[in-house]
């Protein structure tokens, strides 16, 4: 037996309040429908051990993951009739869980649709393609003998370009409502985050938020509804002084222009501190800020002490991560700025 871990050097900051306002303020904004959440990816990097207990007491009762083995996870936190499963059966494998477990698998297929039957069907998901081609039925299959011996719950679509003003949205949005006419369903879905705010066309009964739960502003109009939810914080391993002329981490990219104090902080890459980091990441000790110099390393990353010469190792910094920011700063995506952040923070 081990003894108990010490504690981490390395965590991430969640703030629970923001992440259930972020909720009420999506739902509030989806007019008649409900909002549901997106906690595919474990919560966007968050953990859906934090982000579904959150969610389900403020008032969410949809929850959609991508993977089949993303489900007993959930399933420690909501009951099966509120999950879906994004990617569908493909094996009979996949349906038979689904059939055991009682999630509602979202059919993206006929083959799909034919395996949900042979497992002995009952409530499922259909998402119908209307312009992303990426998975989906396309409406041409809507016709389809097994069609119609689906029990369809939410009857979804998803938009490509719903955070930017483009005619894709309407065209989409008005495929989305002729299918809805055709087909059989207890209610319709469309909106992701950003498609919440093109209106109430696009709301249906049910909308399905990710990015902008976790504090992601996807477009202008979220801009003053929703708060950041997340911060990495890293406990600081060393702090040492260098001579005017000495250079730092990897490469030398960073040569001290004087005498400095400079600390290690417990975060690297390997993190999902990713080197876009280098030499331009800003962090925080009681309101002052901390920049990071050289190059992000896997484990570890330096930072400009001179200004805080009071922090001693084994004090915490936070990272500044306002993702609209950290995004400009990085070229990443606030997807990817979420996503990346790894498994050894303490959630
Ligand atoms: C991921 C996903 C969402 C959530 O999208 P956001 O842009 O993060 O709000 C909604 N619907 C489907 C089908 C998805 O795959």
């Amino acid at each position: 037996m081990l003894p108990e871990l010490p504690p981490a050097t390395l965590r991430l900051a969640i703030d629970r309040d923001a992440l259930a306002a972020n909720w009420r303020a999506l739902d509030r904004l989806s007019g008649q429908a409900s909002a549901g959440a997106a906690v595919k990816a474990d919560a966007y990097g968050l953990g859906v051990a934090v982000a579904a207990p959150v969610l389900r007491e403020a008032g969410c009762r949809d929850f959609f993951v991508a993977h089949w083995q993303e489900v007993p996870a959930l399933l420690e936190h909501v009951p099966p009739a509120a999950v879906a499963v994004l990617h569908g059966p493909l094996t009979a494998a996949d349906a038979a869980f689904a059939k055991t477990c009682g999630v509602r698998p979202v059919i993206n297929s006929l083959l799909q649709a034919q395996r949900w039957i042979e497992a002995g069907g009952g409530p499922c998901d259909l998402m119908i393609d209307t312009g992303i081609n990426r998975i989906g039925l396309s409406l041409g299959d809507l016709p389809d003998p097994v069609i119609a011996q689906l029990e369809i719950d939410v009857l979804h679509s998803h938009l490509a370009s719903a955070d930017e003003d483009s005619a894709q949205n309407a065209a989409q949005q008005s495929r989305w409502n002729a299918a809805r006419g055709v087909l059989q369903h207890k209610r319709a879905s469309l909106a992701n985050s950003a498609g919440i705010t093109l209106g109430p066309d696009y709301h249906g009964n049910l909308t399905r938020p990710g990015l902008a739960l976790y504090g992601g502003v996807p477009c202008a109009a979220l801009a003053g509804e929703i708060s950041q939810v997340v911060a990495p914080e890293a406990a600081l391993l060393q702090v040492r002084n260098i001579a005017a002329g000495e250079s730092v981490g990897y490469n030398a990219t960073f040569v001290a222009p004087r005498a400095m104090r400079i600390g290690v902080i417990s975060l690297g890459y390997a993190d999902g501190y990713l080197r876009a980091w280098s030499g331009k990441g800003m962090l925080r000790s009681m309101g002052r800020s901390v920049s990071v110099i050289g190059r992000v390393s896997m484990d570890m990353t330096v930072v400009d002490l001179t200004a805080t010469p009071d922090l001693r190792e084994g004090d915490w910094l936070r990272v500044d991560y306002s993702l609209p920011e950290a995004s400009s700063a990085t070229g990443l995506s606030q997807y990817e700025l979420l996503t990346l952040l790894g498994r050894r923070f303490a959630r």
